[in-house]
């Protein structure tokens, strides 16, 4: 298999643009290489050939089942694609002024608007491009918060089955992490809580469901105890496709959250981006959100700077065309839509659990949301094979394997999240073949720890991929 760098041949090149009939700029001699770069040269059937190759070794949620946990890797309409696309939306010039971009500046207020009501919120910026970027401006809106009245807190409480990026952002924004365990059940040590808050707590940061997939029963109370102890309230709200349209942050006593419109709202998830991780907060956090909230005012939209804005956290108004499809999917739902995306979520992924637990130990007991996390420690102590070896082999019976080894406080963690878009046949089929691997893994674990064999590549030193990469570059 040669690469594109390989193949080809010199002088051979794709002749696409016209020819020049301006003047050339001229560009300082500073800034010119001094050789030309040594890209591919190939012809136009052979460039396409090489991407239709890579299209196909590649796997993705239209080629089959990708459970992938903490991830929501759903199909998401191609509708919503096209409207993004829609000239007057991609070619928009950001510079172009508020007066020739009313109908974006309309499509901004509008997701605000219904991000709010989801969420139980009051005001929202869709600036932040990601998810961790939404935590940082959710957690620098506290700290700003706090410093306006002279109250130096620096402590963040984060349970221990919080996402990893929330201990990260804290770490950045300029807290002190103070970890609280979980119980038996998967929720918070209610008891370890009331220990971990004091005088120092700026706020408490909770991934909801957490990385266990359970919703804390305690939930009530934990914000409870954060806000007498004077610390404003975080929700993770990246998998709200577990609670849309069925229950509210706002209402549980959160202050502020963010979402991941690349989970839940209709961006496909991975490939690098573009994202959106909007953060929607309560009114009294409103005047510290970042310049530029979308505001209607009698002349039409606009965009505003709060008052103790915490200034910008991303250039103009974010990755617009992800809002776009937000907002195009949210209409083409319905309120009642989204409720039923989420409760078909979360039976999808306790149908699964069932099933695939009449073989295979899940890491709590009872009713998940819409994820679920299994060990396969006994397993691995019955038969020497790994998490990783049942993740390869479903490679091989057609499935992206679940997220591995995820969260941390889980030995041997497979997690999946079917999410609502998966037939029941399709986690029938998912279910017979975990406990097929189950099986062989008894009676042949060496077939096991072989696979996939039906890849390009089966089983590549991971460590010495990453240490020393042999990248063909000549
Ligand atoms: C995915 C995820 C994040 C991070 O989102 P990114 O967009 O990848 O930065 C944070 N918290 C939870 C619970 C998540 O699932």
């Amino acid at each position: 298999m040669k690469t594109i760098f390989e193949t080809g041949a010199r002088g051979r090149g794709l002749d696409i643009l016209p020819k020049l009939d301006v003047p050339e700029a001229a560009i300082p001699d500073s800034m010119k290489r001094a050789s030309a770069p040594r890209l591919p040269q190939v012809s136009e059937v052979e460039l396409s050939r090489h991407y239709s190759r890579l299209e196909k070794r590649s796997f993705g949620v239209n080629d089959g089942f990708y459970p992938l946990g903490s991830c929501t890797m759903k199909y998401n309409p191609a509708i919503d694609e096209e409207m993004a696309s829609l000239t007057n939306f991609a070619s928009v010039h950001p510079l172009q002024g508020e007066k020739y971009s009313q109908g974006c500046l309309e499509i901004l207020y509008t997701a605000q608007k219904w991000l709010c009501e989801i969420t139980g919120m009051d005001m929202a910026t869709m600036q932040p491009a990601a998810g961790a970027h939404g935590e940082f401006t959710g957690l620098a809106i506290i700290k700003a918060y706090h410093a306006s009245r002279g109250d130096c807190r620096d402590e963040i409480v984060i349970p221990d089955s919080a996402h990893g990026t929330n201990p990260a952002s804290a770490s950045m924004a300029g807290f002190k992490v103070v970890s609280v365990k979980s119980g038996e059940d998967g929720c918070v040590d209610v008891e370890a809580l009331k220990k971990a808050v004091g005088p120092k707590t700026a706020g408490l940061m909770l991934t909801n469901p957490n990385t266990l997939g359970v919703f804390d029963r305690n939930i009530s109370e934990i914000t409870r105890i954060i806000h007498d102890a004077g610390g404003l309230n975080y929700y993770d709200g990246a998998n709200l496709n577990a609670i849309a349209g069925v229950v509210k942050p706002g209402d549980m006593g959160f202050d502020v959250t963010h979402l991941n419109l690349h989970k839940t709202f209709a961006t496909p998830h991975g490939g690098g981006g573009p994202g959106s991780g909007p953060v929607a907060v309560k009114t009294l956090l409103a005047d510290f959100l970042p310049d530029g909230v979308a505001v209607k005012t009698a002349d039409g939209y606009a965009l505003s700077r709060p008052g103790r804005s915490i200034g910008r956290v991303r250039s103009f108004c974010g990755n617009f065309s992800v809002v776009v499809k937000a907002v195009c999917y949210m209409l083409s739902l319905g309120g009642d839509g989204i409720r039923e995306a989420s409760q078909v979520a979360v039976l999808n992924a306790n149908y699964l659990k069932k099933l695939v637990c009449e073989r295979y130990e899940s890491a709590v007991d009872g009713i998940c949301m819409h994820e679920f996390v299994l060990t396969l420690e006994g397993l691995k102590k019955e038969t020497g094979l790994s998490a990783l070896d049942v993740a390869k082999a479903l490679i091989d019976r057609g499935m992206h394997p679940p997220t591995m080894y995820f969260p941390l406080i889980v030995h041997e963690a497979l997690m999946f999240e079917p999410t609502e878009t998966e037939s029941p046949e399709m986690l029938e089929y998912a279910s017979k073949m975990m406990k097929e691997i189950y099986d062989k893994a008894l009676s042949d674990p060496d077939s096991i720890h072989r696979a996939p064999t039906k890849t390009v590549i089966g089983r590549p030193d991971e460590v010495e991929a990453a240490r020393n990469p042999v990248i063909k570059f000549y």
